[in-house]
C-alpha cells in the first residue's frame, strides 16, 4: 500500500516571497516522503474558513506568516504557553482527532541559531541587547527570558514600545532610548538586531560599534543580505557573526517533525539551496 500523502503548507498575504516551501519540499525530498508542502494565499478576511478547512482537506498542519500570526492565535483549539507569551503563533499541527495546536518555533530558533555558531553560549550568561521591539523581538525575548536570561536591554527607536515590553517582562527587560544604543552595549555578551535596517532595500542599521567588546557574539535577524553592513563591521572588528538564515531553518525543524515525522538535518546544502534563490 502506497504511504500517506502529507500535506502542509505556508499561509500568508502576500505568499510568493515565502522560502518555506523550498524548505520543507527539500526535506521531503532528501527524507523520501510522501507529501507537499504548498504556499497558500490567504487574505485575512478568509482566514479563519481557511485555517477551519485543514482537517477535512488531510493537511497535517501549516505555518503561519505575515499578516497572520496575531489573529490565527485566536482560531485554533490550543495554543502552547509560549505562544501565548509571545501573542502569535507561526504554527498549526492538526492531530488525529482534527484538533489544531498553535505554537511559536520563532524564539527558540533564534536560541538554536546562535547555540550552533556559539554552543557555549546560554542565555543566562550575562547582559543582551536587543535592538528592535517588533514581533521578532519579542519572539526572542520570550525565549531568553523562558531560559534564564536576567538582564536584557531593549532599544527601541519608539521608546513607549520597549517601555511597554519590558513593564510586560519586568524585571528581566530594561528599556533602553535609541539614542544611548551605542553606549548601552559595551559590555554585553550578546548583541542583536532585531530591526529591519540593513535588510535588502532599507538603510543600513546606524550604530558604532566602537565600544563593544570583541568577546561580544553579534547577531541580525536578516538573511537577505546574507551579511548586513552591521555583521560586516562587527566580523571586520573580530566579533562572531550569526546571519538570520539559522533561526528560520531551527524553527522549521519541529514543525516538520510534528508535520512529517522526521526531525530533519540543516545541512550546508540546504543553506545554499535557499541563499540561491535570493540570486538575481
Ligand atoms: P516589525 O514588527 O515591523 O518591527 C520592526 C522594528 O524595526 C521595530 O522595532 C521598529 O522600530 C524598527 N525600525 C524600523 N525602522 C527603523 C529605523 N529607521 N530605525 C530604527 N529602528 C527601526 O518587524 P519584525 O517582524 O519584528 O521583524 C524585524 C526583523 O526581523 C526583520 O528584518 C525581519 O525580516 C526579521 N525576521 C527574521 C526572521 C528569521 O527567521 N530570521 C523571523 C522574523 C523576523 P519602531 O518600533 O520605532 O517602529
Amino acid at each position: 500500500m502506497a504511504a500517506e500523502f502529507k500535506l502542509a503548507g505556508v499561509m500568508g498575504w502576500p505568499i510568493a516571497q515565502s522560502r518555506s516551501p523550498i524548505l520543507h519540499n527539500y526535506w521531503i525530498e532528501k527524507y523520501n516522503l510522501s507529501g507537499r508542502y504548498v504556499p497558500l494565499a490567504v487574505r485575512s478576511e478568509r482566514l479563519a474558513d481557511a485555517i477551519r478547512g485543514l482537517p477535512a482537506l488531510g493537511f497535517r498542519g501549516c505555518n503561519l506568516t505575515m499578516p497572520h500570526k496575531q489573529l490565527a492565535m485566536t482560531m485554533v483549539d490550543e495554543v502552547t504557553d509560549t505562544a501565548k507569551r509571545i501573542g502569535a503563533i507561526n504554527c498549526i499541527v492538526v492531530g488525529d482527532d482534527g484538533r489544531m495546536s498553535g505554537t511559536n518555533n520563532d524564539g527558540n530558533g533564534y536560541v538554536l541559531s546562535v547555540q550552533e555558531v556559539a554552543p557555549q553560549w546560554k542565555p543566562s550568561d550575562g547582559p543582551i541587547a536587543i535592538l528592535g521591539a517588533g514581533g521578532a523581538a519579542r519572539a526572542i525575548i520570550v525565549a531568553l527570558v523562558e531560559r534564564g536570561a536576567r538582564d536584557l536591554r531593549l532599544i527601541n527607536r519608539t521608546f513607549e514600545k520597549a517601555e511597554r515590553l519590558a513593564k510586560e517582562f519586568s524585571p528581566n527587560v530594561k528599556p533602553i532610548t535609541w539614542d544611548k544604543r551605542s553606549e548601552a552595549i559595551g559590555d554585553v555578551v550578546l548583541l542583536v538586531n532585531a530591526t529591519d535596517q540593513g535588510m535588502i532595500g532599507k538603510p543600513a542599521l546606524d550604530i558604532s560599534l566602537d565600544r563593544l567588546s570583541k568577546q561580544t557574539l553579534v547577531s541580525d535577524l536578516i538573511y537577505v543580505p546574507p551579511e548586513t553592513s552591521f555583521l560586516a563591521a562587527a566580523k571586520a572588528r573580530g566579533n562572531v557573526t550569526i546571519n538570520g538564515l539559522g533561526m528560520l531553518l531551527h524553527q522549521a525543524r519541529p514543525a516538520f517533525e510534528a508535520w512529517f515525522g522526521v526531525l530533519p538535518e540543516i545541512t550546508p546544502d540546504l543553506r545554499k539551496r535557499i541563499m540561491d534563490t535570493f540570486k538575481t
